[in-house]
């Protein structure tokens, strides 16, 4: 259908083409925009492809990377700034409305540490012409410190999660996984945007470990789950640190780990007449193996994770000795590792016939054979 007769509200000039064969543009459908009437010379004068910002400002923690958007800190766990220099210019350039088939590159230039001249080429079809546009945007990288990794270095925290156990000091490996639990809880949290959790310190102490922790929820979620792997109990106190500027009183929360007294490892002797048990686990009730015989050991009910007992050593005590020979189904002859004697001692169901070697304790309570390391409780 002709539209000619209409004329360009700009120039004055009357328009042949025939208006209909213009694409649609999305969105326009039934509404007369004054810009759909001008004719291609008054559109094409004050047309942009493009609309880009003079100039981006992109904010990034020189600690942890986070990028600073719209009005709060995120976390793109950035390694190249360039690649977040690239990313903000992109979001931020706009592409006018009725270009089709546009299709658009970004390169960077860096100009310095801090400076990146970021090349946006850009090109589109419009009113049937192929237009190109290539726009220069600046970019300054400014090196800041956002608020959490602020916080952290002013030692914030609300809660602290210590570690001790019964009887006892907590063993390095005890508290190093203490440790990685909380490194883990917090790595959670923080995948799911989470800004607010963290450790600000661990320090250890005379008694064991303790580690400083940005909220409560934190801190009890980080016990909670220590004591779901490694045994044991924990507790929370809170202490009235302060006021703040509102009158409100402001309280720090202690959640106190107990490991149990014994650790999986552990050779202690419950005195029943049936000799040293190899410590498998202490989750609930302690369990573990009977060195004489091989049979499973579990405490009582009443007396949980902690037994009466005597420490005999631990598996770290082991040392590797010679079989000289299987007497019967229930003696074996090896070497005493310290004298190097001959001796006669009880052969649990464990033993292999065919070892040539055992790893064997020598502890107040005599010489026995220990059981590999396969039962013994690790990860839960
Ligand atoms: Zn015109
Ligand atoms: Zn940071």
């Amino acid at each position: 259908m002709s539209r000619s007769g209409e004329f360009c509200p700009r120039c004055g000039d009357a328009i042949e083409a025939d208006l209909d064969a213009r694409p649609a543009r999305p969105g326009a459908e039934g509404t007369r925009n004054p810009d759909s009437v001008l004719c291609d010379g008054c559109y094409f004068e004050e047309f942009d492809l493009v609309e880009a910002p003079d100039r981006i400002d992109v904010r990034v923690c020189s600690q942890c990377g986070a990028v600073h958007r719209g009005n709060r800190w995120v976390d793109v766990g950035a390694q190249d700034y360039t690649d977040v220099a690239v990313e903000e210019v992109s979001e931020a350039l706009g592409v006018h409305l009725d270009a089709t088939d546009v299709s658009w590159e970004v390169a960077p230039e860096q100009v310095d540490e801090n400076n990146i001249r970021m090349h946006c080429q850009f090109s589109g079809v419009v009113r049937g012409t192929l237009v190109s546009e290539e726009v220069v945007v600046p970019v300054k990288i400014a090196r800041q410190t956002c608020e959490r990794c602020g916080r952290i270095a002013g030692g914030s925290y609300a809660a602290i999660v210590q570690i001790r156990a019964e009887e006892r000091t907590p063993t390095e490996e005890e508290q190093e996984r203490a440790q990685e639990t909380a490194e883990a809880f917090v790595a959670e949290r923080e995948a799911t945007g989470d800004r607010n959790a963290f450790v600000t310190e661990v320090s250890e102490v005379d008694e064991g470990l303790d580690m400083k922790i940005s909220t409560n929820q934190l801190g009890q979620g980080i016990a909670k789950r220590i004591v779901e792997q490694q045994g044991g109990t924990f507790e929370d106190y809170e202490t009235l640190v302060t006021e703040d500027s509102d009158g409100n009183e402001v309280y720090r929360v202690t959640f106190a780990v107990r490991l149990p007294r014994y650790r999986p490892g552990e050779v202690i002797d419950p005195e029943d007449g049936d000799g040293p048990v190899l410590v498998r686990s202490v989750r609930g009730n302690l369990k573990g193996t009977r060195l004489a015989t091989g049979e499973r050991y579990e405490a009582s009910f009443e007396a949980g994770d902690a037994p009466d007992a005597r420490r005999l050593g631990t598996r770290e005590d082991a040392q590797w000795t010679t079989v000289v020979a299987v007497e019967d189904e229930n003696a074996v002859q090896v070497l005493d590792p310290e004298t190097y004697e001959a001796k006669t001692i009880s052969r649990p169901d464990y033993f292999d016939p065919a070892a040539d070697e055992v790893p064997v304790i020598k502890s107040r309570a005599g010489l026995h054979v220990l059981p590999d390391e396969g039962g013994d409780e690790q990860d839960g």
